[in-house]
């Protein structure tokens, strides 16, 4: 079963007739363990998209399951857990808190999640690994590069093991060469540790860190591509 099926789905803002449909019909699977990008121009829909796969938005109509359940299946405080403890998501603008160490930020999504504080320390730690910062865990992340604050992000999103991450525009504030750093940790997660990922970007060049792009033009689906071989992009092609 895959992890993600849209049937033709729809979304419309406002009221149904006299609202504006965004959404004009969207069907594809995604399966555990992809690194899909969904790309496309600005306004195209692909944050209203990733607000409905992440349960933060209701569709119109049409399908959409997760795991095999519609998120209608569950009440919302189970949609809310959902989130937390198989979501990870990442967003343009950090969304830190500026104050707190690396590892306070990366703690936060455990103090919603039910697992006992016996096990926070391992999991903080491995998730700081896994992106890299092992060395700045102290530190207050107002004092971290843009690059370093996205791999915080990161790790926060993934400390939960989340059945998917879900990344919308991660490189947006970043310039190219820690863009491409932070492009590399995602690549690394889906590669070793076989991580679903879910990327929004309208980059090209973001977008082909995945291993498939599904490229949506005004509220439909354009094209639907899986990238050939095994390329792996490191940040010495930027200075090229
Ligand atoms: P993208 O992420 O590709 O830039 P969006 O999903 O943000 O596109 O937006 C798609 C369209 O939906 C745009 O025309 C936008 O103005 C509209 N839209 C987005 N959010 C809302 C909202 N809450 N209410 C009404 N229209 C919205």
């Amino acid at each position: 079963m895959a992890l993600f099926e849209l049937q033709n789905l729809t979304k419309t803002y406002g009221t149904e007739g006299i609202g504006t449909e965004v959404l004009h019909g969207i069907t594809f699977s995604i399966e555990r363990g992809e690194f899909v990008s969904i790309m496309g121009p600005s306004g195209s829909g692909k944050s209203t998209l990733l607000h409905i796969l992440g349960f933060l938005d209701d569709y119109t109509s049409g399908e959409y399951r997760f795991g095999g359940k519609r998120p209608n299946d569950y009440t919302e405080d189970e949609q809310a857990q959902i989130r937390n403890n198989e979501m990870g998501f990442v967003f343009q603008a950090f969304n830190l808190l500026p104050k707190q160490s690396v590892y306070d930020n990366i703690q936060l999504p455990l103090s919603y999640s039910g697992v006992p504080e016996k096990f926070w320390k391992e999991k903080i730690e491995r998730a700081i690994e896994q992106v890299g910062l092992t060395h700045r865990a102290e530190y207050e992340t107002y004092k971290l590069s843009g690059g370093e604050r996205q791999r915080v992000a990161i790790a926060r999103a993934l400390v939960n093991d989340p059945n998917v991450i879900f990344a919308d525009e991660p490189t947006g504030n970043l310039d190219s060469v820690s863009g491409g750093a932070v492009m590399e940790v995602f690549q690394e997660l889906h590669q070793n540790l076989k991580h679903t990922i879910v990327l929004i970007t309208h980059e090209r060049f973001t977008a082909e860190y995945a291993k498939r792009i599904i490229r949506i033009k005004d509220g439909l689906i354009e094209q639907d591509e899986v990238l050939a071989g095994d390329r792996i992009r490191r940040p010495s092609e930027f200075h090229k």
